[in-house]
């Protein structure tokens, strides 16, 4: 097991002047789980390259344990690599694929039994070591890649999608395999994904990703909470954070007037400096609230609504502005009716409209 730390760690693509990762800095820790996430194209798949070797650095400084790598060839860097294809050879058994890689390095027959045994023993795989990839199910399949990569006990994991070609249901039981698998081995695993949810249940801390620059770096439920500018509060979060821009104001007390001159009151919000401004407030559908006509803090018309099953997703118009609530079931409102609403504004937060940052309260 190691640390892994990058120090303005930057690649540009020969073939353009495109920045692909724009100097990354920050430290993975010893035995830790964590998560790059972001959209297609924002540079996580270069940066967990760059990690394991198959992709050259620009520049910086990668680490792995105490040792610089930035020159260190793939096979010497003590790495195992899973993809999303995850190509096991059709023609070896599950058992032998499995064996290959340390066959290759010329481990004792004896060690490479143990340690297959072992890894078809976490991984649940022990009826299948005779059969052939193609009587294998996705799932199994999938298993058996992530079990060649458990042989070889790595100092490091790397993990790039691999659960993208599976169907929901898989996806879920093998998320939590994987987090078990880290539980019971302890070894420093670095995980890519563009999905958020598998981003928020399987990272320990998460590094969100965008245009190839790195925005923030906390654990899940910081970054929900606390997101650093509206990418990161709107990346995260389904459905997403509703983005209302409007003046903040103070009168008698603080409201949010919309462009269309609409008032709503935000008294017990957590205000930024320097008010009036232009912001934007970012207001989760879960800090929405049906409330009786006579309380409500806004007024709605229902659009459309979309059962969930342990809740309902509503969505909302009020004039110009659509936004989503996320409602129980049980107050599933009538499509085309009108809806009181009100909104806890101490969770509400508040963005500058030009930058995205988020302004402190
Ligand atoms: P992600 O994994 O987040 O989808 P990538 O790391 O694959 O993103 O790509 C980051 C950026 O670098 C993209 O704009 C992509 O087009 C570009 N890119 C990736 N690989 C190459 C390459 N081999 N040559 C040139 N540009 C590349």
């Amino acid at each position: 097991m190691a640390k892994v730390g990058l120090e303005q760690v930057r690649k540009v693509y020969p073939e353009g002047s495109h920045v692909a990762v724009a100097g990354a800095t920050f430290d993975i820790a010893d035995g830790e789980r964590i998560v790059l996430v972001g959209p297609s194209g924002c540079g996580k798949s270069t940066l967990l390259r760059m990690i394991a070797g198959l992709e050259s650095i620009t520049s910086g400084t990668l680490r792995i344990g105490e040792r610089v790598v930035n020159e260190v060839a793939p096979k010497e860097r003590d790495i195992a690599m899973v993809f999303q294809s995850y190509a096991l050879y059709p023609h070896m058994t599950v058992a032998e694929n499995m064996a290959f890689a340390l066959q290759l390095r010329k481990l004792p027959r004896s060690e490479i039994e143990a340690r297959v045994r072992e890894a078809a023993a976490i991984l649940e795989l022990g009826a299948l070591l005779e059969r052939k990839p193609a009587q294998l199910s996705g799932g199994q399949r999938q298993r058996v890649a992530l079990g060649r990569a458990l042989v070889r006990q790595p100092q490091v994991f790397l993990l790039d999608e691999p659960l993208s070609n599976l169907d929901a249901k898989l996806r879920a039981g093998m998320r939590a395999e994987i987090a078990r698998i880290h539980a019971r081995t302890g070894t420093t695993m670095i995980y890519v994904t563009h999905d958020q949810v598998e981003a928020m249940t399987l990272g320990q801390r998460i590094v969100v990703m965008r245009d190839g620059v790195v925005q923030q770096i906390d654990t899940p439920m910081a970054l929900y909470r606390n997101p650093a500018n509206l990418f990161v509060a709107t990346f995260l979060g389904s459905p997403a954070m509703n983005t209302v821009e409007g003046m903040l104001v103070i009168d008698d007390g603080p409201a949010l007037v919309l462009a269309d001159g609409q008032r709503v009151r935000l008294d017990g919000a957590r205000l930024p400096a320097g008010l009036p401004r232009h912001v934007v407030a970012g207001i989760r559908p879960e800090h929405l609230a049906v409330v009786a006509d006579g309380q409500a803090m806004l007024s709605a018309t229902v659009d459309t609504v979309e059962p969930v099953g342990n809740e309902v997703f509503v969505n909302l118009r009020i004039g110009a502005l659509s936004l989503v609530a996320r409602l129980p079931p049980e107050q599933a409102p009538v499509e085309g009716g009108s809806l009181g609403l009100s909104l806890r504004a101490a969770d509400v937060l508040f963005f500058d409209p030009a930058s995205g940052e988020r302004l402190a309260a």
